[in-house]
């Protein structure tokens, strides 16, 4: 837990969102301005600022955003395609310094 840092205060249930799983180590929220028909967040439980703050211990961790992600694609109802995105550093576009993976699906996404 840091203090200030929204996704913590949601991880802890002081600001509502819309959740889609939870286990020990990760939740999946909605994005509240979806760049996609299907816009999610993954994020870890532990209060990580960036990958630049990833230590060997935290492998785990991200490995389990990639099974969620995998998860998440087979409760799509059409295409399983989906993109998973990390913006590290505000140069970047990081807003929220509390490492997440952005997860788009159903659009086409041929841009990079
Ligand atoms: P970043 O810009 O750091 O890559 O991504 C942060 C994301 O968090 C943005 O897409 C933004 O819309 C989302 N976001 C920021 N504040 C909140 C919030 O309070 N609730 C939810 N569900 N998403 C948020
Ligand atoms: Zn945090």
């Amino acid at each position: 837990m840091a203090v200030g840092c929204v996704f913590c205060a949601i991880i802890e249930g002081k600001i509502p969102a819309q959740v889609i799983m939870r286990s020990d180590d990760i939740i999946v929220i909605k994005d509240i301005a979806p760049k996609a028909p299907i816009h999610y967040l993954v994020i870890p439980i532990k209060h990580i600022a960036d990958i630049t703050a990833l230590t060997p211990d935290d492998a785990a961790i991200i490995g389990q955003i990639f099974i969620a992600a995998q998860m998440l694609a087979k409760q799509l109802a059409g295409s399983q395609a989906f993109r998973l995105i990390s913006n590290n550093g505000s140069d970047a576009g990081q807003s929220v310094f509390h490492l997440h993976v952005h997860f788009l699906s159903g659009k086409t996404m041929t841009d990079f």
